[in-house]
């Protein structure tokens, strides 16, 4: 197969000299947990000639492994630079770089101190029903759920719906800003039912920092120019602090269509 087999320049000979190519993956390469089209593949292999290319998706390889590989050909082989977790794992030319987690950032004591306050606030609510599974323990990340991860999709609603009124996981968010004041942590409400707690800065801006590093490896690249395409770009989406950092060229766009056609237009520039 023609995009698997290509043979790439090196990072430090493609045409385009200091720029990369990242993009988001969800809406932005491929629909939502959908293959990516065979087109939107070809593109940026024709683009990985011209410059280096990367992706960061939010969720873990395997999940990218299923949207834009095949189980003939890696996904770590179809770009340059993979960007599972937001970054916190990292492949460079099939290559794994050193990654970390939240459990090494926050360490145990303090992690402890955290575990006990939410599960006694949780133990304290007064919520019409619970469940189990209070806090999920993730790689780069802990889910918060008042209501408990075990709960059916007809108890997910009727939390969601009480959350609405009672505003229950907001106030318990406030509650911890309060209790933890200096801990550098960022509480994200998203789904029905939990909110995710991960280090400051661990959005997809975290990925930038394997970007930078790169000039310090003997066959690096001082990346002066970084284009990111993402589709959830507006303030409280997943992409926004990447697309809005001063260290990028963001692009929005509103599917894998509207990507296909303005990466057209950008290597048009090229
Ligand atoms: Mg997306």
């Amino acid at each position: 197969m023609s995009v698997g087999g290509a043979i790439y320049p090196p990072l430090n000979q493609r045409p385009v000299k200091n720029t990369i190519v990242l993009f988001d993956v969800d809406e932005t390469l491929s629909k939502s947990r959908q293959l990516a089209k065979p087109e939107m593949l070809q593109l940026l292999s024709e683009l990985r000639h011209k410059v280096v290319i990367g992706y960061v998706g939010g969720s873990d390889l395997s999940k990218q492994q299923e949207q834009l590989g095949t189980p003939e050909i890696p996904v770590t082989a179809l770009f340059d630079f993979c960007f599972p977790e937001n970054g916190l794992g990292a492949y460079r030319m099939g290559e794994k770089l050193q990654g970390t987690s939240f459990i090494e950032w926050i360490g145990e004591e303090k992690y402890k101190l955290l575990v006990k306050w939410i599960l006694h606030y949780i133990a304290d609510l007064d919520l019409p029903i619970k469940r189990g599974t209070f806090i999920e323990f993730r790689n780069g990340m802990i889910n918060v759920s008042p209501v408990g991860r075990n709960a059916t999709i007809a108890e997910r609603n009727a939390f969601n719906a009480y959350d609405t009124t009672h505003h229950i996981r907001t106030t318990m968010i406030s509650e911890l800003h309060k209790a933890f004041p200096d801990i550098g942590l960022t509480y994200s409400v998203g789904g029905q039912i939990s909110f995710d707690v991960f280090p400051t800065g661990w959005d997809k801006r975290y990925c930038l920092n394997h970007v930078e590093a790169d000039k310090q490896r003997a066959d690096g690249v001082d990346f002066k120019t970084v284009h990111f395409f993402g589709d959830k770009t507006e303030k409280g989406g997943n992409d926004y602090e990447l697309y809005s950092d001063p260290r990028t060229i963001g692009h929005a766009v509103k599917d894998p269509e509207d990507t296909y056609r303005q990466l057209k237009e950008l290597m048009a520039t090229f």
